[in-house]
């Protein structure tokens, strides 16, 4: 008991000094006045910080939110982590002390529609697996709420439609995790084939793989597919923004498999070729058994290439004239910010929903021609 005798306050130098009744000890309480404000100061700062920012939800905080996404919205200036949505209480308390999130902005899998009500959350970012992406963004658009899905948009072209419809509906927009179109590599590979710097195309190589993968990825419910929609998926995108065209046909061919009974669900590896219009021919190849990374155009006076192509950073340039050196970029910072920014401005994503769709239905298309061995034409 700390009676008003023994409460001996000595405010020195910011040192609070207090006698506890009966113990004769002084208890020191180094700097607690000082402490709070400078607490309330910095809640100010970050306060001042979010200040015109818009603020994203990410919904599942796995290996991709952790270690990119939520590093990268440190760097954002148009947009800031305001909330998470999580099935795991321990990554919820951890999160919410990281990153000083407040409690009303952390919801779970049960909650996650009452996120309608929380003004502070503009944004929600879908980084579950991959059969997980519609119902989310949907349900996301319903809230009122603006949507960023990561790769592949979802496993079929009607769910597709359904995100789609359900953000027009709602008036919110709709983006697909497609950083590399931020990142300049592979921004250049756009220039220089839109210019012709070395003539007309003539053939592109893409590949993308790595050696290992794990858990849902090779669950085909929840993955859709092995490397395809996963890594491979970056194969069609690097295709069709080197190309500027959409392909007509594919043909492919499942690889054999090193580990039958890891990949029974799903594939290991394959290759595919597309067939673009003017004749120009894709060679792709994905896999989850070896590393790979490679985007390589030839044309009639040179060639031009990345490799790597397609990592978070590090991607390496080279043409028939020498090396590319271009700067070093937060892909993800971009990314984000640009969707920020394509709200605020009321202009259009350069990497909306339909642009997802389309890879999923040119990866049906691929599955189709895998299974049958055929030539499969890309529907309209
Ligand atoms: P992880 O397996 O690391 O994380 C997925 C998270 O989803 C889990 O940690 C969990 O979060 C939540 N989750 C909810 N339900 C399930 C379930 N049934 N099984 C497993 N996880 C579940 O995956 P990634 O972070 O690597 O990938 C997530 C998405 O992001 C994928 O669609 C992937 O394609 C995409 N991605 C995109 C990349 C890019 O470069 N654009 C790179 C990597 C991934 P919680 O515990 O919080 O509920």
């Amino acid at each position: 008991m700390v009676t008003r005798r023994s409460f001996i306050q000595t405010v020195s130098n910011g040192i609070v000094y207090t006698s506890v009744a009966g113990s004769g000890l002084l208890v020191a309480c180094q700097g607690k006045s000082d402490q709070s404000k400078e607490s309330e100061k910095q809640a100010d700062q970050r306060k001042e910080k979010k200040k015109g920012k818009l603020g994203i939800a990410l919904v599942g905080l796995g290996k991709y939110s952790e270690e990119q996404l939520a590093p990268a919205l440190e760097e954002t200036n148009h947009c800031y982590l305001a909330g998470i949505v999580t099935g795991t209480p321990d990554k919820a308390e951890k999160w919410k002390k990281k990153y000083d999130i407040p409690e009303k902005n952390i919801y779970n899998y049960e909650t996650f529609d009452t996120i309608k009500d929380n003004p502070d959350i503009d944004i929600v970012y879908v980084v579950l697996p991959n059969s997980m992406h519609a119902d989310y963004t949907v349900r996301a658009a319903k809230a009122g709420k603006h949507v960023i899905c990561e790769k592949p948009m979802a496993l079929t072209v009607a769910e597709c439609d359904q995100m789609i419809a359900a953000c027009k509906e709602a008036g919110k927009m709709l983006s697909i995790g497609y950083r590399l179109h931020f990142e300049p590599y592979n921004l250049e590979m756009v220039r220089l084939a839109e210019t012709k710097t070395f003539g007309n195309l003539k053939k592109i190589k893409a590949e993308n793989g790595m050696n290992g993968t794990e858990g849902w990825r090779v669950d085909k419910e929840l993955s859709g597919g092995g490397p395809l929609p996963d890594v491979g998926i970056y194969c069609i995108q690097a295709v069709r923004y080197t190309t500027g065209q959409e392909p007509l046909a594919v043909r492919a061919k499942e690889g054999p498999k090193k580990d039958k009974e890891f990949f029974k669900e799903v594939e290991a590896s394959l290759t595919w070729e597309m067939e673009m219009p003017g004749g120009v021919i894709a060679e792709c190849k994905s896999s989850y058994e070896e590393d790979m990374s490679l985007l390589r155009a030839e044309a009639d006076k040179g060639f031009f290439e990345l490799k790597p192509a397609y990592g978070y950073s590090g991607q390496k340039g080279e043409t028939s004239q020498g090396k590319m050196d271009l700067p070093k970029v937060n892909q993800q910072a971009l990314q984000m910010d640009d969707f920020a920014e394509a709200i605020t401005k009321k202009r259009p994503t350069p990497v909306p929903g339909e642009m997802g769709r389309q890879d999923v239905k040119i990866i049906n298309a691929i599955y189709e021609a895998m299974k049958t061995g055929k030539r499969v034409e890309i529907p309209a």
